[in-house]
């Protein structure tokens, strides 16, 4: 069969469009061609589009147009013209919007041949995400990618329908700039024109969007691209999707009464509900009930100071424990108490993994209580304990002794491994919450100072404007992460609009007044034209996206994604350029 030129024929109907009620029409399908059934005589082929898969049928009324179908193979183009026809009761198929009918064919064109594809296109692959990566296009071509960009498509459609609705104007802000300091390292662009000097792709785009507040723009918001040059993590990706805003005169609860519904606009896309208003819990409360500063609330397992009973019990390692200081901290595994002695040796051991010097767990059985700790802490005391964390019956106590906020993290990592282990988070629940009260700063040991925890421009609590210079380690800041299921999918702040505290901040975080002069003069200098007291957030579209396809991989929701090793390997990048764009670049490599 030739290949043949499109010529002027256009298509009359998706290929996932047709029903009973096209029945007898003449129709033009354009398509991939998805499989086919050489039943001798007879050739059925499905042919697909994203819109759909539409059956062909080509007769023996036809011969030279069976024989035509015999050549065809998965993923050719063609094009199809023919009649639609009532299929067969028997041929009915109910599972696909055009499965009433076929199309019988008249004529069929091929339009292109295709290789045979590296992996198949018409049903699951287990084929490696390499593999797949590396051929984009066919794997675009599957139903479940294209249903996710789909989705993506409509999530950003109504993002940008909420945020016009409402009062917001999307202002797209430069990509060749200057450092936006969020945590990460930038990606450079040497100039040509200016030997010797640099752009920074944007972290963020938030000095502008605060400069904007300045001139006075009012309620900003982008969907827009944003580049950290991160060391390699699982599911980060360099370039990533924001949907950063920012509001005029705002406080924290304008900032939340806007984004709530518009979560709850978001989660009708996949028909569900957003409750409002959304849970919110201090950072430091996080890291107490669940080691986390994004707690997944679907698993409950809160985590409890013991502490107490032991204090004064024979069991040496905890009470040893609490008289430096330290505190015995645990949570309650329901129907734990059924665990194998092997299971709760695995329970130590990553517990260990995590860091722990050790962990404890004790039950009430039938024939009393149980534990490890039992003979030298006394019957009373693992009562106790048992009562203190909340255990019933068939329950199981899980107990580490450390400080504080170290001993947390490592039971809430546990909690965690336990909760997926153990099917405790529902697929099908939805549970967002707001931490506020983050910390000002965080103590870098290696480098002897403080860094920001969210970025420089972030506003002190009121209540601890002092301590900023007195006790920084404890002055909390106006900043907050929205949390969904145990992912950060969003992250913002109340900035600072006062140009001293914002210099005092610079010089907290160990900048000279030249080194803030020389990377943020111009927005120091803008600080001092009127701002108003402003602030926003900025939403992480990609993971956003994925909680809602139900996928666990940023990447599954991108069309052309970096991998974990921040490779494309479609189009082969990061590559080598040649020696005279170097030289244009004034850049020698060594
Ligand atoms: N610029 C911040 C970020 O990218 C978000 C914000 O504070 O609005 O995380």
């Amino acid at each position: 069969m030739d290949i043949q030129p499109l010529g002027s024929l256009a298509r009359t109907h998706t290929c996932g469009q047709l029903t009973s009620a096209a029945v007898g029409q003449d129709v033009v399908l354009l398509g991939w061609v998805h499989r086919v059934r050489d039943l001798g005589a007879l050739v059925f082929f499905d042919i697909r589009d994203r819109h759909g898969l539409t059956q062909i049928v080509a007769r023996e009324d036809a011969p030279s147009l069976v024989s035509d179908a015999k050549h065809l193979r998965p993923e050719h183009v063609v094009a199809v013209i023919g009649r639609v026809e009532r299929r067969a009761p028997e041929a009915i198929n109910p599972k696909i919007k055009t499965g009433d009918v076929e199309v019988v064919a008249r004529e069929i064109r091929l339009l292109n041949e295709a290789k045979t594809p590296p992996f198949p296109i018409n049903e699951d692959t287990t084929v490696s995400e390499d593999t797949r990566l590396r051929y984009r296009y066919m794997d675009l071509r599957r139903a479940r990618m294209q249903h996710n960009l789909i989705l993506r498509h409509k999530a950003a459609l109504e993002i940008r329908r909420y945020f016009d609705e409402n009062g917001f104007l999307e202002i797209e802000t430069p990509i060749l700039t200057k450092s936006t300091p969020e945590g990460a390292r930038d990606y450079l662009v040497p100039s040509r024109v200016h030997p010797g000097e640099f752009y920074a792709l944007p972290q963020s785009p938030q000095i502008f969007k605060q400069i904007l507040m300045i001139s006075g723009m009012d309620r900003y918001v982008q969907i827009v691209k944003c580049f950290r040059d991160e060391d390699l993590r699982a599911d980060r990706q360099p370039e990533f999707t924001q949907v950063d805003l920012e509001i005029a005169f705002a406080t924290e609860d304008l900032v939340f009464s806007i984004l709530e519904p518009l979560m709850g606009r978001l989660m009708a896309l996949i028909g569900r509900d957003a409750p409002r208003p959304f849970l919110r819990m201090a950072y430091a409360d996080a890291i107490t009930k669940y080691g986390s500063d994004k707690p997944d609330l679907r698993a409950g397992m809160e985590l409890r100071t013991l502490s107490e009973p032991f204090a004064s019990s024979n069991f040496s390692v905890f009470k040893n424990a609490i008289a430096t200081g330290e505190e015995v901290r645990g949570f309650v595994i329901p129907k734990g108490a059924r665990y194998s002695r092997k299971e709760l040796d695995t329970l130590a051991e990553d517990a260990k993994q995590l860091g722990a010097a050790g962990l404890v767990w004790a039950r009430a059985a039938d024939a009393g209580v149980q534990s490890p700790a039992l003979k030298a802490a006394g019957e009373d005391v693992i009562r106790r304990a048992l009562e203190l964390a909340g255990a019933g019956g068939g329950d199981l106590l899980v107990m580490a002794a450390g400080p504080h906020d170290a001993t947390s993290r490592i039971l809430g990592q546990l909690r965690l491994q336990i909760a997926k282990r153990e099917n405790l988070l529902d697929p099908n629940a939805y549970a967002f919450l707001w931490v506020v009260d983050f910390p000002m700063f965080e103590w870098l040991d290696d480098e002897r100072r403080w860094e920001f925890m969210h970025h420089p421009f972030t506003s002190p609590l009121e209540a601890d404007a002092a301590l900023l210079e007195s006790d920084p380690g404890r002055a909390r800041a106006r900043a907050y992460d929205l949390v969904l299921n145990g992912s950060e999918i969003g992250g913002g702040s109340i900035r600072i609009h006062d140009q001293r505290l914002q210099r005092l901040v610079f010089k907290l975080l160990g900048m000279t007044e030249e080194e803030a002069k020389l990377r943020f003069g111009f927005f120091l200098e803008a600080l001092e034209y009127g701002t108003p007291p402003h602030g926003g957030i900025a939403l992480g579209l990609d993971r956003i996206v994925a909680i809602l396809a139900g996928e666990q991989s940023i990447r599954e929701v991108i069309a052309f994604p970096k991998t974990a090793q921040a490779v494309d390997l479609m189009a082969g990048a990061p590559s080598t350029v040649n020696p005279k764009q170097l030289r244009e670049l004034h850049l020698k490599i060594d």
